[in-house]
C-alpha cells in the first residue's frame, strides 16, 4: 500500500520541493541583494530575470497539476505543458532522485501515473479504430512459432499466453493493436497506424522511453508483469487495459 502510495505522488512531490528549495534561494539572493544600495543595470537585469524565471516555472507547474483534473481547451497550450513536463520537470524530479538516493523504478512508476492522470483528464470520446493498443513482444508464450508481431489476428488464440485474451479485447472494442519487438519497430508501429491515443503496455524502462519518445502523443502506460523475469513471457493485468479503452472511447 505504501509503495504504492509512493509510485503516484513521488514525481508531484519531488517537483514541488524542488521549486521551493528554488523560490527560497533567489527569494534570499534577491532579498540580501536589496539591502545593497547602489544596483547597476545588470544587477537590476539579472536579479529581474531570476524572479521570472522562478515565477515562470512555479505559474507553469501550477497549471500541470490542475491539469490533472482540468482539460485546457487550447491545443496549443496543452502541447506547451506538456512539452514543459517531459522537458523540465522531468529532469529536475529526476536530480532530485538521485539527490535522495530513491529507486529509479519508482520514479518512474510515478511519472508514469501522474503522465497518465493528464492523458485521462484530457482525452475521451476517442473514435475506437483510433486507439492503437501497443504491445511488448515479450507477452507471447517463447514456443509459440506464429509471427503475431506481422498481425496480432495471426493468433491462434492457443490461451497459452496473454495475446489470445489481448487480440479478443481489440477486437470486441474495435481498437486496433500491434506487437512491437523494441522501440525501433514501436515508432514505426506508431508511424503506420498514425492514432489519437496510444495505450502501451511494456515494463517501466521501455514505457519512459517511449512515452518521452513520442511525447507530442496521448501515450497511456499500462506496466507489464514479470513473473518469469524480465523479457520473457510476460504478462498485462487485462482488467487494467479494458478499463484504459473504455475510458478513451467513452
Ligand atoms: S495465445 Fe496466440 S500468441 Fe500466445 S501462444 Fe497461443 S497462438 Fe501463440
Amino acid at each position: 500500500m505504501k509503495t504504492q502510495f509512493l509510485s503516484v505522488i513521488k514525481f508531484p512531490v519531488f517537483v514541488s520541493i524542488a521549486l521551493l528549495i528554488i523560490s527560497a534561494l533567489v527569494f534570499v539572493l534577491v532579498y540580501q541583494a536589496y539591502g545593497i544600495l547602489g544596483w547597476s543595470t545588470w544587477e537590476r537585469v539579472l536579479y529581474t530575470g531570476l524572479i521570472v524565471i522562478v515565477a515562470w516555472l512555479v505559474g507553469t507547474w501550477l497549471l500541470i497539476l490542475a491539469s490533472t483534473t482540468k482539460r485546457f481547451k487550447s491545443k496549443g497550450f496543452r502541447l506547451y505543458l506538456k512539452w514543459m513536463l517531459f522537458h523540465i520537470y522531468y529532469r529536475i524530479s529526476r536530480w532530485m532522485n538521485s539527490i535522495f538516493l530513491q529507486k529509479t523504478r519508482d520514479f518512474r512508476e510515478s511519472f508514469l501515473n501522474f503522465n497518465n492522470e493528464i492523458i485521462l483528464t484530457n482525452y475521451s470520446k476517442i473514435p475506437s479504430n483510433r486507439i492503437l493498443l501497443l504491445l511488448p513482444h515479450c507477452l507471447q508464450n517463447s514456443k509459440c512459432k506464429i509471427r503475431v508481431t506481422a498481425n496480432i489476428i495471426y493468433c491462434e488464440e492457443c490461451g497459452k499466453c496473454d495475446v489470445a485474451a489481448l487480440k479478443q479485447i481489440s477486437l470486441d472494442n474495435n481498437v486496433q493493436a500491434a506487437l512491437a519487438s523494441g522501440g525501433s519497430m514501436a515508432r514505426k508501429v506508431i508511424k503506420d497506424y498514425k492514432p489519437d491515443v496510444v495505450v502501451a503496455v511494456a515494463c517501466h524502462r521501455d514505457l519512459i522511453e517511449g512515452v518521452r519518445d513520442a511525447w507530442r502523443l496521448p501515450v497511456f502506460a499500462l506496466l507489464n508483469e514479470r513473473p518469469n523475469g524480465p523479457c520473457f513471457e510476460t504478462t498485462v493485468n487485462l482488467a487494467d487495459v479494458q478499463f484504459a479503452l473504455n475510458k478513451f472511447i467513452q
